[in-house]
């Protein structure tokens, strides 16, 4: 698009955030990373996309999409120029008979499910919460549970972006494979993406039947208990050797949600901070913080709602329900999270690995006295090129340190020790959460279609304007040493990503 030089000044100064804005500074949800871009615009339309990255490549600087900034690592952060998707979030078109809806890659899932519910219809699969865009659900291959169901980048059937040389291309299964599969879960580093065209369903309910059991006996029956339903999934707290179940299918049934307990609610949820405070500085109150929401967790629980609602656990703790799901929510506090998805096959063996490790711990009067729980889930394997779930049924396995009022925590040691046992189970980490950087020829080794991606990456983006500072640190190697690769996983520094060459801060401070 070829405007006047001052046409074009006057659209881009109307949609950048102002300096001064306390919106001008980037930090992520779970308060663990921020960057103060050179710039941040808020496009409304493709042309001004357009016209931000010709300023970009005129300035030549990395311009980096972000959505709402949900992802636990700096994925989305850099020091040069920002473009927020979020004004990007029209629905476009409605296809009742094929089934499929076009939006705005920059709708987040609330506002999706609610244009959705308007046609009867909804998403197949979805994970713990909707808060985030489309597009950084895309990109990151974010997951729900549920062995039959891959990451949900896979529901996808066509996408539009925004190349750098300024084009703007559809690509799909059919047309321009290779770009198609290297976009989903392509971290935004093939391009801007446009619009998605998502495959749906006809609205449903689900029904979820939660109970508790001894971590020796999930582990015994886990085959068995893991495609006992379409949705399954636990949260394990180590510390009590127990595991909260949770076992959802379609259901015809009558809505049976739970009724309101407000005071417990509250109460659980600040009982469990004012812990978790104390835990800061008496680490082995975690042990019975742990033990003590294991004893709330153990009533067993039924539910019958919207897909959404069932699938999404926070929505329970947005809608004041009772203690017990919410107590499991992954957001109720400020955290950091890392996750790794494991092949579904050694995932019992690792799990006892895991297991084995905790027990250690606690045994040792210095060891580590975690938060909890550790969140385990599933999804089919896909073709999806860096997706974690590449070529094989996966197991999940996530951990987060909660920030009790913000505060900082420890977890560098506990993620390091976590990431070797994961790693050396064949896991790959979730991109979008805290990891250490694997180098180009670990991740050869952990995704087959590696070249392939760097390859399309750089035959779209040659000079690399949509490549940020952790594309380049995390896919492409540039920027670490091998010392600090392997640092990093051994004895925890780096697995913060604390980073300092690229003007990112990590605003934890041990
Ligand atoms: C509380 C919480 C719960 C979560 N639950 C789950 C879960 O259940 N399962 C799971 O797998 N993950 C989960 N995540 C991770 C989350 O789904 C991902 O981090 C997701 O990318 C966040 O979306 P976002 O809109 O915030 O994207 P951002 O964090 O803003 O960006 C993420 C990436 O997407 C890229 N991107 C965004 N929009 C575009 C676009 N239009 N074009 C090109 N690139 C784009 C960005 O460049 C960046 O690389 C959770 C995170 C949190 C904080």
């Amino acid at each position: 698009m070829s405007l006047p030089r001052q046409t074009s000044d006057d659209i881009l100064a109307a949609i950048t955030v102002p300096s001064s804005s306390p919106r001008a500074t980037f930090i992520n949800w779970g308060r663990t990373f921020s960057c103060r871009p050179l710039a941040i615009f808020e496009p409304e339309n493709e042309e001004q996309c357009e016209l931000v990255l010709d300023l970009a490549k005129r300035e030549k600087r990395v311009l980096r999409a972000v959505g709402v900034g949900h992802s636990p690592s700096d994925l989305a952060c850099t020091g040069d120029f920002m473009l927020r998707t979020t004004k990007l979030n029209r629905l476009l078109e409605v296809n009742l008979e094929k089934l499929y809806v076009v939006v705005q890659a920059g709708i987040t899932l609330t506002d999706l499910h609610v244009e959705l519910a308007k046609h009867g219809l909804a998403m197949r699969n979805l994970g713990s919460i909707s808060d985030q865009t489309l597009g950084g659900i895309v990109t990151t291959a974010s997951h729900g549970s549920g062995i039959t169901y891959p990451v949900m980048s896979a529901d996808v059937s066509a996408l539009t972006l925004l190349l750098a040389d300024g084009s703007r291309v559809r690509c799909s299964r059919d047309e321009r494979r290779d770009l198609f599969l290297a976009t989903l879960c392509g971290l935004g580093a093939t391009g801007l993406i446009l619009t998605i065209q998502l495959q749906v369903e006809r609205a449903f309910w689900l029904k979820d039947e939660q109970c508790s059991r001894t971590f020796d006996d999930l582990i015994e029956n886990f085959d068995e208990i893991v495609r006992s339903a379409e949705h399954v999934r636990f949260w394990w707290i180590a510390a009590s050797h127990t595991v909260k179940c949770s076992v959802v299918n379609r259901t015809t049934e009558p809505k049976r949600p739970l009724i309101p307990w407000f005071w417990r609610s509250l109460m659980a949820f600040h009982v469990v901070q004012f812990l978790l405070f104390l835990g800061r500085y008496l680490p082995y109150l975690n042990t019975l913080t742990g033990r003590f929401v294991a004893w709330l967790a153990s009533k067993p629980v039924t539910l019958i709602d919207d897909s959404h609602t069932i699938f999404n656990v926070e929505c329970r703790v947005r809608a004041c329900f009772p203690v017990l799901p919410s107590l499991f929510a992954p957001s109720i506090y400020p955290q950091h999270t890392t996750e790794f998805a494991l092949p579904l096959a050694l995932a019992p063996t690792c799990l006892r690995a895991l297991g084995a490790w905790m027990d250690a711990e606690a045994l040792n009067p210095a060891g580590l006295r975690p938060h909890f729980p550790f969140e385990i889930r599933f999804s089919g394997g896909d073709d999806i090129w860096l997706s974690p779930g590449y070529g094989r049924d996966t197991c999940w396995v996530g951990i987060a340190q909660y920030k009790p009022y913000t505060l900082p925590v420890p977890y560098r040691t506990l993620f390091a020790k976590f990431a070797a046992i994961c790693l050396a189970h064949q896991g790959r980490p979730h991109w979008a959460k805290a990891h250490a950087p694997l180098s180009p020829e670990a991740l050869r080794g952990m995704y087959p279609r590696y070249d392939d991606f760097v390859r399309v990456v750089k035959g779209v983006d040659g000079e690399g304007v949509w490549r940020n500072e952790y594309v380049r640190r995390q896919v492409f190697g540039e920027g670490i040493t091998d010392g600090e690769l392997e640092g990093g996983r051994e004895d925890g520094k780096g697995v913060g990503l604390e980073e300092r060459r690229f003007r990112i801060r990590d605003v934890y401070t041990e």
